[in-house]
């Protein structure tokens, strides 16, 4: 399994007690599926990939990404295991603003030692992979939103992910648009055989995914295909 948790429960502090974020959550994705996570706002969606991104540490349970036990980890193991094996998409597409698309993506692959000119050609291939081959040159303001989640994802994907971790990123989409963005990350996991999960709070597009995962109250209380 790709990415597996296992009975995770992640409590925040809360006053003088502790907020149970996620209580007793278990998740499977193998490689090549789109699993969705959907929920009311504040249920846990996030929590959820925190902890599969290995960004929180549960109080207890079982994180496997990529075949890596993460609890036996350090704090540099777990970036290392990120870096390598993790693509994320936060919510807010954070591209920086002097760069152009291609620019937003070889950034990705500066510490790797790759020669330039691979990762230039990695970044343009990604990008027409998204729909965005000519527009490589642009910069963030000189894209529409659907655009930019676009560079988001393919700079998610530079460093060959075997786990993609997508937070809502339909939410600052008109229904057509937000559709395209979850058909295009259904693609891109078939083609690229990552394990991905797609957080959302949008139930409409959730035609083209291989599962469902329903949050409520930090629990798991409707899965399908069931299991
Ligand atoms: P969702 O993404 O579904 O909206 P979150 O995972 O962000 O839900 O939040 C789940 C619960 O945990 C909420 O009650 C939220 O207020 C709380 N929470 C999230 N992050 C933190 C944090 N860093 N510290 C304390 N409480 C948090
Ligand atoms: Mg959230």
């Amino acid at each position: 399994m790709t990415l597996l948790l296992e009975d995770v429960t992640l409590t925040y502090p809360d006053g003088e007690g502790r907020l149970t974020a996620l209580d007793s959550v278990s998740l499977e994705v193998p490689a090549g599926r789109l699993t969705a996570v959907v929920g009311p706002s504040g249920s846990g969606k996030s929590s959820l990939l925190a902890v599969a991104a290995t960004l929180v540490t549960p109080d207890r349970g079982r994180v496997v990404v990529a075949g890596t036990e993460t609890g036996t980890l350090d704090a540099a193991g777990r970036a290392a295991l990120r870096r390598e094996r993790v693509g994320i998409v936060f919510q807010q597409p954070n591209l920086l603003g002097s760069l152009t698309a291609a620019e937003q993506l070889q950034v990705m692959a500066h510490l790797s030692g790759a020669r330039p000119k691979a990762v230039r050609e990695r970044a343009l291939a990604l990008l027409d992979a998204v729909g965005l081959a000519d527009l490589a040159g642009r910069r963030p303001h000189q894209l529409s939103g659907g655009q930019r989640q676009r560079v988001n994802i393919a700079r998610a994907l530079m460093n060959e992910p075997s786990v993609l971790l997508v937070d809502e990123p339909t939410s600052a989409l008109d229904h057509e648009r937000g559709a395209e963005v979850v058909a295009l990350l259904a693609t891109l996991t078939r083609e690229r055989g990552t394990a991905t999960v797609l957080v959302t709070h949008d139930y409409t597009h959730l035609a083209c995914v291989d599962g469902t995962v329903l949050v409520q109250d930090g629990r798991v209380t409707e899965r399908t295909p069931a299991s």
